[in-house]
């Protein structure tokens, strides 16, 4: 671990104490003393019986926070120039006294700091790997078929907006997990790192990135696995890669791998099992050794050999590169299983989009000599009617699926190419997806960090804005209990303390970071000329009957379908003048798979209360407040932004708002409403009327003004009926 010293400090007498970051909150794990360096950096050899305590207490915490504190004497050299450690010896009589002082340096672990590995191999590692899903589907019996979707990084910054629009979607249908391309010679490197940061951390699916050898010197490399290392992603796709474009053949460069088993074996060895290891197969030989369409049989022969090597180096799945003959595939396992490779080989399936490109990537891959005729036959005459091809793409795909399942193989790869449709069609084609039966583990997507995945309550404030949430709760360490602990001392990041987080893109602000595509929508549908409050009562009206796709308030694209049983009743009281921004209705034992508010999968039941959260003005919230009254069973929170609040619950009183009853397991409540929590969301909530809303107009705009007067004059209230039996939220609103 390299630390920065400002250079009036000397190492000898330096104490370092390590502390956990928990927000605000820090405590001491334990002290180790820096035994050599000085100047602006030294080398902190951690060691010592209480490193030893620190190691333990870290492995309980499971932190990727860290912030270390050094105290040691110094002396101004501004007022003398005499080294501490000579002080001694110094004639000067106006030699100022050595002064205690406190280097406090916070930092997370992530690829630009080098911690001791050893560190993070402490964390509780949750079992997320590839090999692992795999094994879990086959040990489950029950015909169950892992799917994956691979995508690769696009071109402009749009591009990656509209991706991760698509892959929001696509990840709905629970793929085991999704992958990133690697550019060829390295050249999306940086992309790659922070579209798979995002697809672990924001998208919450399990993610493999690809890493190729091409341009890549070991501490590159290393560079690359430690990042994601300490991004919570365990799934690599381990390549040698292709030349960089103006290159006929693979060099390896100085100080890097010559081939992807090279990179697998300094895996293993540098991060032992933390990494679930894939590589490429080639179920028609690799291109180097395809000769006028085929390989040799000897070449072919040696290939296998080779695979075999990277298999037994560490690597514990196979993903092959694409193909249209089914047989050569079924033919390839066989050969593999002959030579005694026994891991997962998953057929990587490429459908067929369009003519141009099918005979661009089959002459690539040097596949070509192995097409079926009959699929040549079939492409010839709708070859310029990109629909047919299509078509015809998603059914050759079914086929080519159908036949490998049936020869017992239950995993399919996707190359999506970045598109939806073809992949999607494919496996609703097979059964394996059902755009009705989209069924959720919970009602917000667990995350897939290893350090979250044990998560499973939270406040329902940010239920339209999960991404904010979670860069918020960053590096919380609690979830072995499920929750953030103790509600009381909820510590969420502030709202400028995210330019700290880890995989923030800039590190700009998450929590009012807006894909572009949002932001033009946003700028369509919301920068319309406001005159008076009525104008944003009607646009708030016209989100929740679905004349709008988007909201400055929520994250998601359009109404949830939840939301739809109760729309008509939220149109009228934003009429009214309660700008509503989140809402649940009432469910009494719902069946778990409902399409519209189940989750958790079948066979079990879900409930949830009533809920609406809206900002008034004073005189409306007084209004409620007095017609609470006949309704006993309505609870509420209010705050305006300076947080004056106005509540019949006690700030202790954390309501479960969502829970399910499922077969064999206790109660699951997912979703609560909790006063603190509250309080912390009531910032982000105001703060979205100028930061995201009045931003969309010009400076000068009197639009501006309109919103920044409901900001500072509005209250925040969050509503609860608590009698999801009989209660009905919404005849509080009548006659106000
Ligand atoms: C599923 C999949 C994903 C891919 N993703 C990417 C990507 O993201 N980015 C990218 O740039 N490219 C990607 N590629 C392409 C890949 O990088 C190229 O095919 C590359 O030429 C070979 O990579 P490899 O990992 O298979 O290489 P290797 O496994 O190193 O093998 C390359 C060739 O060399 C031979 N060989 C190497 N060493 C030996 C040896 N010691 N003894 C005998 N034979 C040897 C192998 O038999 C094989 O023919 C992907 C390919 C596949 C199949």
């Amino acid at each position: 671990m390299n630390l920065e010293f400002n250079n009036h400090l000397y190492s000898d007498d330096l104490n370092i104490t390590l502390y956990r970051a928990s927000c605000q909150s820090f405590s001491t794990i334990g002290n180790c003393v820096i035994p050599e360096g000085s100047g602006t950096e030294a080398v902190v050899v951690p060691h010592g019986p209480l490193w030893d305590d620190a190691r333990r207490k870290l492995a309980q915490w499971s932190t990727i926070e860290l912030r270390v504190e050094i105290t040691t004497n110094f002396i101004d050299s501004e007022k003398c120039r005499c080294r501490f450690k000579e002080r001694e010896k110094c004639c000067r009589s106006d030699c100022p006294e050595p002064t205690p002082v406190k280097v406090v340096t916070d930092f997370i672990l992530d690829g630009s700091v080098t911690f001791e590995s050893d560190l993070l191999n402490l964390l509780e590692v949750a079992k997320m790997k590839v090999i692992e899903k795999i094994q879990e589907a086959t040990a489950a019996n029950d015909d169950r078929v892992v799917f994956s979707f691979e995508f690769f990084p696009p071109k402009t910054e749009d591009g990656v907006e509209n991706l991760f629009d698509k892959m929001e979607r696509m990840v709905a249908h629970n793929p085991a997990f999704c992958d990133i391309t690697w550019g060829a010679g390295g050249s999306t490197a940086d992309l790659t790192l922070e579209i798979v940061k995002r697809m672990q951390n924001m998208v919450c699916v399990e993610s493999m990135m690809h890493l190729t050898c091409t341009n890549m010197p070991v501490e590159k490399i290393d560079h690359a696995l430690t990042t994601i290392k300490s991004n919570g992603i365990q799934n690599v796709l381990a390549l040698r890669g292709d030349p960089p474009h103006g290159q006929d053949k693979f060099v390896q460069v100085e100080g890097g791998f010559a081939c992807a088993l090279d990179l697998v074996k300094h895996m293993r060895a540098q991060y032992g099992d933390y990494f679930g290891i894939t590589v490429a197969g080639y179920p028609e030989g690799h291109p180097d050794i395809i000769e006028n369409g085929l390989a040799p049989e000897e070449a072919y022969q040696s290939d296998l050999a080779y695979l075999k090597k990277k298999v037994d180096a560490g690597a514990d799945v196979i993903v092959t590169q694409l193909f249209y003959d089914t047989d050569i595939f079924l033919k390839f396992v066989n050969d593999c299983r002959q030579i005694g490779i026994k891991c997962p080989i998953v057929p990587g399936i490429m459908p067929i989009n369009n003519y141009k490109g099918f005979i661009r990537m089959t002459g690539f891959c040097k596949t070509k000599g192995q097409i079926p005729s009959e699929v040549m036959e079939a492409l010839e005459p709708i070859k310029d009617n990109e629909e047919a091809v299509r078509a015809y793409g998603i059914h050759l795909g079914t086929e080519m699926c159908k036949k490998i399942l049936a020869s017992g193989i239950r995993t399919l790869h996707l190359y999506t190419l970045n598109m939806e449709k073809s992949a999607l069609a494919i496996l609703a084609n097979l059964g394996l997806i059902e755009e009705s039966k989209i069924s959720r583990s919970l009602p917000w997507r667990r995350p897939a960090n290893i350090f979250r995945v044990k998560e499973d309550v939270r406040p329902i404030f940010w239920a339209n804005r999960p991404k904010s949430y979670i860069s918020r709760t960053i590096g919380w360490d609690q979830y072995p209990h499920g929750r953030w602990g103790d509600s009381q001392n909820a510590s969420y990041g502030a709202l400028t303390d995210y330019q700290a987080c880890i995989f923030i893109q800039n590190r700009s602000l998450l929590a009012f970071m807006r894909p572009r595509s949002r932001d033009k929508k946003l700028q369509e549908e919301w920068a319309v000329p406001l005159k008076s409050v009525e104008d944003i009562y009607e646009k708030f009206m016209s989100f929740c009957l679905g004349k709008l796709r988007s909201s400055p308030w929520s994250e998601l694209d359009g109404l949830q379908p939840e939301t739809k049983i109760i729309n008509e009743n939220l149109g009228n009281i934003n009429l009214k003048g309660f700008l509503t921004i989140n809402s649940q209705p009432a469910v009494n034992g719902a069946k778990s798979d409902s399409p519209t508010v189940g989750w958790g999968g079948p066979g079990g039941y879900v409930y949830q209360k009533a809920y609406v959260e809206f900002f008034c003005s004073p005189e409306r919230l007084t209004a409620l407040v007095e017609k609470c009254k006949q309704f006993p069973s309505l609870t509420y929170l209010a705050v305006n932004k300076e947080g004056t609040l106005k509540s019949n619950v006690s700030n202790n009183d954390v309501n479960a708002v969502t829970w399910g009853v499922f077969p064999a397991k206790e109660i699951i409540q997912p979703t609560v409403v909790d006063p603190a929590s509250f309080v912390v969301w009531k910032d982000e909530a105001f703060e979205i009327w100028s930061r995201v809303w009045a931003n969309l107009y010009p400076e000068a705009d009197p639009s501006r003004k309109v919103i920044e007067e409901v900001k500072s004059s509005y209250y925040l209230v969050s509503l609860v009926d608590n009698d999801y039996i009989h209660g009905d939220l919404f005849a509080v609103f009548n006659s106000i």
